[in-house]
C-alpha cells in the first residue's frame, strides 16, 4: 500500500506557502505536516495515527503529508533530517516539531496546536475597545485608542493583518484587565461557519494557479458552459503547461478521494476490539511476527484473541530492504511481511486494540491488560512486545535526532545523498545500515569498538569487500557534533563526531552529516517490570520456563525478542508465537476456562426451553429443536480447539 495517498497530499512547494498563508489569513487553523517517504517503517507506522488524528480534528486543523523525496525544497527549508518528522505551523509560522514514531508526541503536537488556535481564535474590535475606554477611562481621546488598538496590530507582525487580533488581542486584554479590573470584550475571530467556507471553497478549487488568467481551471471547465473554457487554440505555451497541471491535480484529487475511502476499509478498521461483558481467552501484547502468529493460532482455533499493539510497529517495519530468510516469503520488505501476516491473522477472526499497554494487573482473576484507553478482562497473556533500539547514550545523540542522528538508515539515509556517513555498531543491523547507505552516500564509515564484526560471514564479507565503506576498528564514538541550521537555527545538524581510539585513548574529529547507530536492541519490558520473572543471566528478557513459553505468572505467556536473548529473528520469533498459542490453549483447558459467552447464551437458550410448554399436546414433537444443542454445542466449540491444533 503506497501511504502517500491521501487528498491531503502537498505537491509542490507553493501550494504548501499558499495553504500555510491562507490559514493564517482566512480560518486561524493550525496546519500539521508530516514529513514522510515511502519506504520508511517508522512513517508507515505513524501513517494511520496521522490519518486519525486528522479526523479527530478535522474541523480543528489541517493535515497535510510530504513527501520528501517529492518535495525537497520543503525538506531543506526546514532542515528535516529523519523521518518521519511532524511540524506544526500557527499564523504562517513554524510552531513546533519533532521527528520519530512517537504516538504521544503527535497527539501532543496535535492537541497543543489545536488549544494555541482556540485560544488565539479572538477579534478585539476597534469600535469595541472605544466603548471599553469609554466606561473605563472616558479622558481617552479617540486618537489615544487608534495609538493602542495600533500598537496591538502591529504586534501581529504580519502586513495583512490590520486588526487587534490573536495573542496580541489576548495580550492587551490581559494588560487592562490589570490595569483597570475589567477586561474588553474579545469575539471570535473565526466562526465554524467562516472556516468550513474556506475549506469548502478549496475543495471546489484546482489547486496550482487556478485564479490566474488565460488558463481556467479544470473544475469549472467541467462545471460551466462552454464559453467559460479557455481556447486552448489560442493559449500561450506558459497557459498550456498552468491547464495541463490544474487538470492533472484534480484528476489526482478524484483519485485520492477514492483511495482515502478504500483506506478506511482497511483490515484493522474492520476487526476492531469492542469490549464486551465476558473476559476474554486470550490478549496478545505486540503485533510482530511472534505476536501475529499467535494470534494466526489461536483465532483458528476459535479463541478469538485480542492482538493489542500501537497501529503497524515492531522491528521489521525498520526493514526497508527485503527479508531474505523467511521461509516462503520472496522479494517482500519488512514492513510488507508484517503487513501480510496482520492481514492473515484477521481473516482467521484475530481483532486489534490499537493501543499501548501499560501494565497488567495480576492481583485478580480475569487479568487485566491495561492501555492508555481500556482495560481488557483476559484469561491468558501472551506477552510479544519485541524490541528497540539501543542508543549510544553519548553528548549531542539527544540533540540531534532528527538532525543526522538516526537509528534508521532505510528511512534516512535518502537524506545523506552525496555526504558522508557513520554507521555505528558490528552487527547484522549495522552491516546492513552499511550496504543501503553506501548506495546514495559518498562514504561510509563504520565504528566499530572491537577488532572483528559479530555479524553473520555473508553480511561482513559483502562490507569489507565495499569500495565505499570504510572501516574504523577498536573505535568508539565519544560525542556527536553539530551546528545550528543556516535554513532554520533553531534545529542543530551533524557536522561531525569525536571518535576514540580504544587501544591508544587518543581522540580525532570525523566529519561527517549523519550518524546511525545500530548497536543492537532492547527488549521492550519495562512495563511488565514486578509482574513476571526475569531472566537472570540476560537483562531486560523474560524468565520461561521447562522448554515452554510459560512465565512465572500462570496465564501469562511470552514469545519472540522478549524472551529470547540468542536467536532473536522473524522466524524464531514466528514459532514461539504459534508455541505461546498452543500453550495458552491448553492452560485454558487444563482451568476449564472455555468460551463464557458462549456458554451463557446457551444457558439462557435452555432456560428458555424449559419455560416453553412441554413437548407433550404442544404439537412440537416433530420440530427440530435447535436449543436442546445448544449446551453440546458451545462445549464442543470449546473442547474442538484441541482437535484443531
Ligand atoms: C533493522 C532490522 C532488520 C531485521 N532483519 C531481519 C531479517 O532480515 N530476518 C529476520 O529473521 N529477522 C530480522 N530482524 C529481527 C526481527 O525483526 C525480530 O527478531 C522480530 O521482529 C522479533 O519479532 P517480535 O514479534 O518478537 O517483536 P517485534 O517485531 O519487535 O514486535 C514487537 C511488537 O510489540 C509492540 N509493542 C511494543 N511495546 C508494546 C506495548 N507496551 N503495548 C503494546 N504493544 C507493544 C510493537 O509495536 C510491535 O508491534 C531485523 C531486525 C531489525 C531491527
Amino acid at each position: 500500500m503506497n501511504i502517500q495517498l491521501t487528498k491531503n497530499q502537498i505537491y509542490w512547494n507553493s501550494e504548501f506557502d499558499r495553504l500555510v498563508e491562507k490559514h493564517a489569513r482566512s480560518t486561524g487553523l493550525p496546519v500539521v505536516a508530516d514529513f514522510y517517504s515511502d519506504g520508511c517503517g517508522p512513517c508507515r507506522m505513524m501513517a494511520p495515527v496521522f490519518k486519525k488524528l486528522a479526523k479527530e480534528y478535522q474541523d480543528k486543523a489541517v493535515f497535510v503529508k510530504i513527501d520528501t523525496n517529492q518535495v525537497h525544497q520543503l525538506s531543506s527549508r526546514y532542515s528535516v533530517r529523519s523521518i518521519p518528522t511532524f511540524i506544526s505551523f500557527y499564523n504562517g509560522k513554524k510552531a513546533n516539531e519533532f521527528s520519530g514514531a512517537g504516538e504521544q508526541q503527535l497527539r501532543q503536537m496535535a492537541s497543543s496546536a489545536v488549544d494555541q488556535a482556540e485560544y488565539e481564535n479572538v477579534v478585539l474590535t476597534r469600535e469595541s475597545l472605544a466603548e471599553y475606554y469609554q466606561t473605563q477611562d472616558p479622558s481617552k481621546t479617540q486618537e489615544n485608542v487608534d495609538s493602542v488598538y495600533q500598537k496591538c496590530v502591529d504586534m501581529m507582525k504580519n502586513k495583512q493583518i490590520t486588526d487587534c487580533v490573536g495573542a496580541a488581542a489576548q495580550k492587551l486584554s490581559r494588560n487592562l484587565r490589570k490595569k483597570y479590573k475589567s477586561a474588553p470584550t474579545l469575539v471570535p475571530r473565526f466562526t465554524e461557519v467562516d472556516r468550513q467556507s474556506k475549506t469548502n471553497n478549496d475543495k471546489a478549487k484546482a489547486k496550482p494557479d487556478s485564479s490566474s488568467a488565460g488558463a481556467s481551471t479544470s473544475t469549472k471547465s467541467k462545471s460551466s458552459g462552454a464559453s467559460d473554457k479557455p481556447n486552448l487554440n489560442l493559449a500561450t505555451i506558459e497557459e498550456l503547461e498552468k491547464e495541463l497541471a490544474a487538470r492533472r491535480e484534480a484528476m489526482a484529487e478524484a483519485e485520492l478521494e477514492a483511495q482515502d475511502e478504500d483506506e478506511d476499509e482497511d483490515a484493522e478498521f474492520q476487526h476492531g476490539w469492542a469490549p464486551s461483558d465476558f473476559p476474554e481467552r486470550v490478549t496478545i501484547i505486540g503485533g510482530g511476527p511472534a505476536g501475529i502468529a499467535a494470534a494466526i493460532y489461536a483465532a483458528r482455533a476459535g479463541l478469538e484473541p485480542v492482538v493489542v499493539a500501537p497501529p503497524m510497529g515492531g522491528q521489521l517495519q525498520g526493514k526497508g530492504v527485503d527479508v531474505e530468510n523467511y521461509p516462503g516469503m520472496v522479494n517482500v520488505t519488512g514492513p510488507a511481511v508484517v503487513a501480510t501476516m496482520r492481514t492473515q491473522a484477521a481473516s482467521f477472526g484475530a481483532v486489534f486494540e490499537a493501543e499501548t499497554v501499560l501494565n497488567i494487573d495480576t492481583s485478580t482473576r480475569p487479568l487485566k491488560v491495561i492501555t492508555n484507553t481500556s482495560t481488557i478482562e483476559t484469561h491468558t497473556v501472551i506477552l510479544a512486545t519485541g524490541a528497540e533500539s539501543n542508543w549510544l547514550g553519548v553528548k549531542g545523540e539527544w540533540e540531534m535526532r532528527g538532525g543526522g542522528v538516526s537509528t534508521c538508515a532505510t528511512c534516512d539515509g535518502h537524506f545523506y545523498k552525496d555526504t558522508h556517513v557513520l554507521v555505528v555498531g558490528g552487527g547484522d543491523t549495522a552491516m546492513e545500515d552499511a550496504l543501503v547507505l553506501a548506495r546514495t552516500s559518498k562514504t561510509v564509515t563504520i565504528i566499530h569498538r572491537r577488532d572483528t564484526f559479530r555479524a553473520s560471514k555473508v553480511l561482513a564479507q559483502r562490507v569489507i569487500e565495499h569500495p565505499s565503506i570504510k572501516i574504523k576498528w577498536n573505535t568508539t564514538v565519544e560525542e556527536v557534533l553539530g551546528e545550528a541550521s543556516a535554513n532554520d537555527p533553531s534545529k542543530q545538524l551533524v557536522t561531525g563526531a569525536i571518535l576514540k581510539d580504544v587501544t591508544t585513548g587518543k581522540s580525532i574529529t570525523q566529519p561527517c552529516e549523519a550518524v546511525f547507530v545500530a548497536i543492537g536492541h532492547t527488549p521492550t519490558t519495562k512495563f511488565v517490570e514486578g509482574v513476571v520473572e526475569f531472566d537472570m543471566k540476560h537483562s531486560g528478557y523474560i524468565q520461561t520456563f521447562e522448554g515452554s513459553t510459560r512465565t512465572s505468572v500462570p496465564g501469562i505467556f511470552a514469545a519472540g525478542d522478549v524472551a529470547d536473548s540468542i536467536y532473536r529473528q522473524a522466524i524464531t520469533s514466528a514459532g514461539s508465537g504459534a508455541a505461546a498459542a498452543l500453550d495458552a490453549e491448553r492452560y485454558l483447558s487444563e482451568e476449564g476456562l472455555g468460551n463464557e459467552q458462549a456458554e451463557f447464551e446457551a444457558e439462557l437458550l435452555r432456560e428458555m426451553m424449559e419455560d416453553m410448554p412441554s413437548k407433550a399436546g404442544s404439537g412440537l414433537d416433530d420440530v427440530y429443536n435447535v436449543y436442546a444443542d445448544a449446551g453440546s454445542a458451545a462445549k464442543g466449540y470449546k473442547e474442538s480447539v484441541g482437535a484443531e491444533l
